[in-house]
């Protein structure tokens, strides 16, 4: 399942994971556990330093209570991994072929050892070109910003969705723009506008997909 960012593909994901019996894996928190590291250590503008350190660090999934969970260097970041600084920074750090490197190795082999539904922005048309069903979930950019600014569940403001927006929308743009693996809709993945739709009639209408696809 691919999308742009807040576009509902990890609640999606982990909900049609829940309904068949299959484990969600979240690609985005991968990504994000390399920028909290480097954050960390104060090399997340460093490229040459992150992709000299990303091979050897010790960063996967692990099991949850519900799922899985990110650790690195044997910590487990949790909400430290949405953090407005992470979310800044981890669409640059994300270009970066060593970091892509890594992540796309630690999602083939929890491929290869679960029934997996995963969610990303190039799970179609590089982790996983083989999948037996593909998902782009897209959704206008106010209403993305909107549902965003909804699950943080604090009164907001016109001009607080605008200012979304705009990240949102810039984040997009490096993820579309990048050489490496971009945001892209694979040919075989089929459209979900979720602009009007509620987060049930998604998993609905994905489940139906998936009958198909698996029968
Ligand atoms: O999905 P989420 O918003 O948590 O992803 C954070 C960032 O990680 C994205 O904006 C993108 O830069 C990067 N990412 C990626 N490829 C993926 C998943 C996430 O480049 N498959």
């Amino acid at each position: 399942m691919d999308g742009p960012a807040a576009s509902g593909k990890s609640s999606t994901a982990r909900s049609v994971a829940r309904r068949l019996g299959f484990v969600h894996v979240n690609s985005g928190l991968l990504y994000r556990a390399i920028t909290w590291w480097a954050l960390d250590r104060g090399i997340a503008g460093d490229g040459p330093a992150l992709e000299a350190a990303v091979p050897g660090l010790d960063v996967d999934f692990v099991p949850a209570r519900e799922g899985f969970d990110v650790s690195v260097e044997g910590t487990r970041p949790g909400p430290g991994l949405e953090s407005p600084e992470v979310t800044a920074r981890v669409s640059a750090v994300s270009t970066l072929p060593a970091v892509r490197d890594v992540v796309l190795e630690r999602l083939r082999r929890a491929g290869r050892r679960h029934e997996i539904v995963c969610d990303g922005r190039d799970i179609g048309t590089a982790v996983f070109p083989g999948a037996d069903l593909k998902i782009f979930l897209v959704a206008e950019a106010g209403e993305r910003s909107r549902r965003r600014l909804r699950q943080r569940g604090t009164p907001f403001t016109d001009e607080d969705v605008e200012r979304e927006t705009r990240r949102l929308e810039a984040r997009d743009r490096l993820d579309r723009s990048r050489p490496l693996s971009p945001l892209r809709r694979a040919p075989d993945a089929i459209e979900i506008d979720t602009t009007a739709m509620s987060p049930d009639q998604v998993v609905d209408a994905i489940l139906e997909l998936a009958a198909a696809a698996f029968r």
